[in-house]
């Protein structure tokens, strides 16, 4: 729970607070936007939840918050941001929340498939928190654990050693170290499951994968993002710790697949059609290779 004796003096008056251990990682701010706003390092409450669905999304706010940032004046009932996890996005995807500060409060998603599809598929790891456990164990578990990259593992170890799940991961990033139990090793995509498609995309780190579901949710690490600032897909040219051009050569790889989604670790989440993506996509490109 955040102190009240470190509370923003930026925050506007009243119940809820950020308070200064906040490390700026966005997921307030896109779980409950009316309420919480970018204050340059950190984010603030901006205007105090004005009813009943405001102060749930705050709510949930707090309870994904990785540093436990985010507080309160007044009593709440928890469980109505605890429940509230995960999130369904469409169809049978959803957001866990409860985000790890050891990822920077990167996002993971889980798939939800009937056992003879392949069954339940967690993509990056999301904070070891038991309400979540309990949560996704009753949705069937974990039967497959993707990591897209080194940086967003987090507590994979204890959701594989839970579920008895394979984790999926590639050697460049350092799969075999974490004890990964399928190591992707090759540098072109890996069909997972019929539906399922692993795609190296090596770039913001040298092992980097994105993954493909039904043609139609990109499940995208720290590969690609939408900008509601720039309005367009984009990558992180600031936090590329491998290679900008291997990662521009990556991303032309993504014109070879058709996707509705993007789901990124950090950045914001974009839906639109197959086509307007594409161009997106081709915009995006073009735009890496002229910064
Ligand atoms: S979720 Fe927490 S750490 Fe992330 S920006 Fe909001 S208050 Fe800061």
């Amino acid at each position: 729970m955040a102190n009240l004796a470190l509370r923003l003096p930026e925050n506007v008056s009243g119940d809820f607070f950020v308070d200064s251990t906040c490390i700026d990682c966005d997921a307030c701010r896109q779980i409950a936007p009316g309420t919480f706003a970018d204050d340059g390092d950190t984010s603030i409450v901006y205007r105090q939840p004005a009813d009943a669905e405001e102060t749930r999304r705050a709510l949930m706010a707090l309870v994904a918050c990785p540093t436990a940032s985010i507080g309160t004046t007044k009593h709440h009932n928890a469980r109505i941001g605890i429940d509230a996890f995960p999130e369904l996005i469409s169809e049978n995807v959803y957001f866990c929340g409860f985000t790890a500060e050891s990822s920077f409060g990167a996002w993971s998603y889980l798939i939800v498939r009937a056992d003879d599809e392949g069954g339940n598929v967690l993509i990056d790891s999301p904070r070891w928190a038991t309400q979540l456990v309990k949560k996704i164990e009753a949705m069937g578990g974990v039967r497959k654990l993707f990591l897209t990259h080194k940086d967003d593992v987090a507590d994979h170890s204890r959701f594989a050693k839970k579920f008895n799940c394979e984790r999926i991961m590639h050697l460049n990033d350092g799969a075999e170290r974490h004890g990964v139990e399928n190591v992707i090793r090759s540098e072109h995509p890996v069909q997972l499951d019929q539906d399922l498609i692993a795609i190296p995309v090596p770039g913001h780190t040298r092992g980097h994968m994105v993954l493909l579901y039904r043609n139609k949710f990109l499940f995208t690490g720290d590969h690609l993002a939408w900008s509601p600032n720039r309005n367009s897909l984009i990558a992180f040219r600031s936090a590329c710790w491998y290679s900008w051009s291997e990662q521009t050569n990556s991303m032309q790889k993504l014109r070879d697949y058709e996707f509705e989604w993007v789901l990124p670790g950090h950045g914001r989440i974009h839906h639109d059609s197959v086509t307007n993506m594409q161009a997106e996509l081709e915009r995006c490109i073009d735009w890496m290779n002229r910064v």
